[in-house]
């Protein structure tokens, strides 16, 4: 990828590669808390050393997340047993209103994965990731958005009560180590091992077409502060942007990328061998280097997140002796 438009900074993270930079980074970040959710599992069962209880685990649990953070909308309750699953969908939100689906683009460790099997894909085969044909890609994302819309109704028409005696559940307490848990079983490796091997093919479909998290969050960054703006004047019309695009958005033809499944990678940014033809810009207006979007995703997060510890709402308030009586429970 051409550094046209590079200062010194954007060089040297161009050639370090900033996508497998800031999403390895949070990826193994990810990794590293499971192994010390499970660690804690162990402590709770009497196999193992003591370790702090990690938070971060809850946002695999997006159903319990939401049904809670809709609560706290309602009630301005916050949830006491998982209040990192609402910091997380609060910083997930704020990421896509500013930085388009700078979640799904720069932190998602899910997405990650399957951003990996489409490159290994792209490897292994030597051509790029197939592109379905445009009805079909139009229906595909139009039923996502349906359907994300559909889960986001469900969610919120959880009654008070019901969101409340489900917070209660001790189940609702361990769910996230019973999730790892499950994703080591035999037949979930193979689901995951099989959907990889289908990502090799197709490319990353399931941030495309099927994960309604991805929907809820494109649909926020359509209304995004940032943006990449096009300038017609300036272009070339090589249309190295277009190609270079994993979204398929067709930039080279557009003034300002609206569209939900811009994540804001910045590949066609950095492509782009026309000075100032394409650029990342604040409100459509002020423009910044490419490398500031994933640093202003980075900063955001992990602003929400301090001030999510500082008052309180990062920590579970259940006393970890409780987790370790509920993780004992025969079946959970
Ligand atoms: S290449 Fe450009 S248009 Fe495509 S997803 Fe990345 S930032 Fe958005
Ligand atoms: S915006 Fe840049 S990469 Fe895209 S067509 Fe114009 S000159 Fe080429």
């Amino acid at each position: 990828m051409a550094p046209r438009q590079d200062d010194a900074i954007g060089e040297a993270l161009g050639k370090i590669g900033p996508r497998l930079l800031v999403k390895g980074a949070f990826l193994a970040y990810f990794v590293f808390i499971s192994i010390r959710l499970l660690q804690f599992r162990a402590w709770a069962l009497g196999t193992g050393d003591f370790v702090p209880r990690p938070e971060a685990v809850a946002g695999l649990l997006p159903i319990g997340s939401y049904m809670s953070f809709f609560l706290w909308l309602k009630t301005g309750f916050f949830d006491p047993v998982l209040p990192a699953g609402i910091v997380i969908i609060i910083g997930a939100l704020a990421t896509s209103f500013v930085f388009k689906r700078g979640f799904c683009g720069w932190i998602c460790p899910v997405g990650t994965v399957w951003d990996a099997s489409a490159w290994l894909g792209r490897k292994v085969l030597g051509r790029d990731n197939y592109r379905f044909p445009r009805w079909l890609d139009l229906g595909l994302r139009g039923l996502r958005y349906l359907l994300a819309g559909l889960f986001m109704v469900w969610l919120a028409r959880v009654s008070i009560a019901e969101a409340m005696s489900f917070q209660q559940l001790p189940y609702y307490a361990v769910v996230d180590a019973k999730m790892l848990l499950l994703f080591g079983a035999p037949v979930y490796l193979a689901v995951i091992a099989l959907a990889f091997v289908v990502m090799m093919l197709l490319g990353n479909v399931w941030c495309r077409y099927l994960c309604p998290l991805g929907g809820v969050y494109g649909a926020c960054g359509v209304a995004s502060a940032c943006t990449v703006v096009r300038d017609p004047a300036v272009c070339i019309d090589c249309g190295k942007c277009a190609t270079a695009c994993h979204a398929a958005v067709p930039v080279d033809t557009l003034k300002s990328v609206r569209a939900p499944e811009c994540d804001g990678c910045q590949d066609c940014v950095r492509v782009c061998p026309a000075e100032g033809a394409l650029t990342a810009r604040l409100f459509g207006r002020f423009r910044f280097r490419w490398w500031m979007w994933p640093l202003g995703v980075t900063a955001l997060w992990l602003a929400i997140f301090g001030i999510a510890v500082a008052t309180g709402h990062w920590h579970s308030q259940l006393p970890i002796e409780v987790f370790g009586q509920f993780m004992r429970i025969p079946g959970l």
